[in-house]
């Protein structure tokens, strides 16, 4: 798949005419082109404030907001709030919060649906009034079985020939509090007979004594997704409804709404498929359970696939966008790889973030031939040549370093670049060393300390003979280097599609338990002392790095791994 190149930011140069669009955006460019609405063009993102936002949200959204941007048209953001039960507004406020940090700007277009309950309650009179909704008092139960099955049709309701009279005062009745849950409900008059279920006579209010997280108790009849969406895009004006495609469906009822209650032109609903991403779930539902039970540390664990977990993990918004900009628009439901988010996160740190060394895994290194009281500072660029970018900071170097245990290998095999018994290696920025002897650890066996000796005349001079088959390692010095926590982050789930699982089982039986790997003790360069939360780093070969915002104190820092190398090379791999 190459890149859909959709956002217009990301799009190199020239090549505006060559990138295929997708059909979204065919379907706008139609329209803007026909003029049926007058070339305006009104998207909106319609989030339930019934948890944080994933990373699935963060392609709707930047199809939204992208789509209006590219047409100068606007994105509503539109808080689809009609549950009573489960919203809140710490989820709203967590949702603009992250609306905004992926660098969308809604201006002054935020909307609420509960703002509209008593412009929807109005319109529900006037379908009453039409003949086309009935108030049907059959259980929960009844009308389920009523509603019938794909190959059967469905039976009306015995309610459903009540004289509209009757249905006006039991609907006023039901809005002024005399019932209890479940004693009526709302239905359109459609087709008992229809082949799309979804036309059966859809609810179209319900009974919910409960307290808004907005409208407090004012109402205690709500609107459902069905009435509330279509009418709620209709009352702003939207043009173009984009959402998933579970609500094809819906879209009958749509459009059976919208005809008959307000006049063209309007909004219609276009459906693309939903992202799925592996080792991961996407449900709100579900991401809520993992925080409610503390399987995860909160909707912000850097493990989770939330825009907020991504955040602290340390994505950049650019790289998510690059993300969504590369997986496109697609009418077929798929699965998308891990690689494909970690690729794009990558390709956006890579000039980004400045190069800084950490060794995770100490091992003692004395140079033996280094002068006890020796402090030399070198400078070391932050970017590689090929960044193009300028800057370098000093690293003192002395007699005794630590270097990463896994840079060193008694019993290396045959492709072996880096330090071993009698061998050589560049401390990177600075000399070459040679390994001559090995102390070990008496009572464990394990290896304590390499004494090396460097080459003076190595600093800057271009690698010659068997040096040429090495590679520079990390280092520090064990004077000036500070103590650093570095948590390693793999995926959350054991399989690829942790919501189809064997009878019996569920997501939360494929946790995986080695998620996080916590290494205490790590060492980094003096410079990173003062790293400020959120600041990033690539720690040459273990990926790239980013102070957490949560627990990294100046002087104390906390580094997530955001996403390792690409290379072959991972700490611990051989
Ligand atoms: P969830 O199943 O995670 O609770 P939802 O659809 O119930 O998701 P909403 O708050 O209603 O959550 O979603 C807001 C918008 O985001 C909707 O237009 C929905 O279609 C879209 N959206 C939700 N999940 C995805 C996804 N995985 N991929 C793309 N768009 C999504
Ligand atoms: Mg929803």
């Amino acid at each position: 798949m190459g890149p859909a190149m959709s956002d217009p930011t990301l799009r190199p140069k020239g090549s505006e005419t060559r990138e295929p669009v997708d059909f979204l955006r065919e379907i706008v460019r139609r329209d803007t082109e026909s003029g049926v609405y007058g070339g305006r063009v009104v998207t909106r993102f319609p989030p339930e404030p019934n948890g944080f936002l994933h990373i699935g949200h963060a392609k709707s959204i930047c199809i939204n907001f992208g789509i209006a941007a590219e047409f100068g048209g606007v994105c509503h953001m539109r808080f689809d709030d009609t549950n009573p039960e489960t919203e809140d507004m710490k989820y709203v406020e967590s949702i603009r919060r992250d609306v905004r940090w992926l660098g969308f700007d809604w201006k002054e277009k935020l909307f609420f649906a509960s703002d509209y309950y008593e412009k929807l309650y109005e319109l529900a009179i006037r379908l009453i009034g039409d003949g086309k909704a009935y108030v049907d008092s059959q259980s929960e139960e009844e009308i389920r079985k009523g509603r019938g099955t794909i190959t059967e049709p469905g039976t009306d309701s015995p309610y459903r020939d009540r004289a509209v009279e009757e249905n006006l005062d039991l609907f006023a009745r039901m809005k002024g509090g005399e019932f209890p849950d479940g004693a009526h409900v709302l239905r359109a008059k459609i087709d008992m007979a229809a082949r799309n279920m979804k036309m059966r006579d859809p609810l179209l209010y319900r009974i919910r004594h409960a307290t808004h997280y907005r409208r407090g108790d004012a109402w205690c009849i709500y609107p459902m997704y069905d009435f509330a969406h279509p009418l709620s895009d209709a009352i702003e004006g939207i043009t173009h409804s984009i959402c998933t495609l579970e609500f094809e469906n819906n879209r009958a009822v749509y459009d059976w709404l919208v005809d008959n209650l307000f006049p063209e032109p309007r909004p219609r609903q276009y459906e693309f498929a939903r992202l799925n991403l592996d080792y991961t779930v996407m449900s709100k539902r579900k991401l809520l359970q993992l925080v409610e039970e503390g399987l995860v540390s909160g909707w912000d664990d850097p493990r989770m696939p939330t825009i907020a977990g991504m955040r602290r993990r340390g994505y950049a918004p650019e790289g998510i966008r690059l993300f969504a900009a590369r997986i496109g628009v697609d009418k077929a439901n798929s699965r998308v790889s891990m690689e494909l988010l970690e690729d794009a996160i990558r390709d956006d740190l890579n000039a980004r973030a400045p190069r800084a060394m950490a060794v995770l895994r100490p091992l003692k290194v004395t140079i033996t031939n280094w002068p006890v009281d020796r402090v030399e500072g070198l400078e070391i660029p932050l970017w590689p040549r090929d960044i193009g970018k300028e800057g370098a900071r000093t690293v003192p170097l002395t007699r005794e370093i630590r270097i990463d245990r896994n840079d060193f290998s008694t019993d290396p095999p045959a492709d072996w670049r880096r330090l071993r018994p009698g061998g050589e290696a560049r401390l990177m920025g600075g000399y070459f060393i040679r390994c001559d002897e090995v102390a070990r650890d008496p009572a464990t066996g394990e290896v304590a300390e390499l004494r090396c000796s460097y080459d003076p005349e190595s600093l800057g001079a271009p690698a010659k003979g068997d040096r040429k088959k090495t590679t520079a390692i990390q280092w520090v010095s064990a004077s000036h280097a500070v103590p650093a926590e570095i948590r390693l982050y793999d995926r959350l789930f054991t399989v690829a599609d942790p919501e189809s699982v064997e009878e019996g089982k569920t997501f939360r039986d494929f946790l995986n338990p080695a998620s996080v790997e916590t290494l205490r003790g790590c060492l980094v360069e003096p410079a990173l002392a003062s790293a400020a939360p959120g600041d990033r780093f690539q720690f040459v070969r273990n990926g790239y790095f980013i102070a957490d915002e949560v627990d990294s104190r100046p002087g104390a820092p906390v580094f997530n791994r955001i996403v390792g190398l690409k290379d072959k090379y991972r700490p611990g791999a051989h």
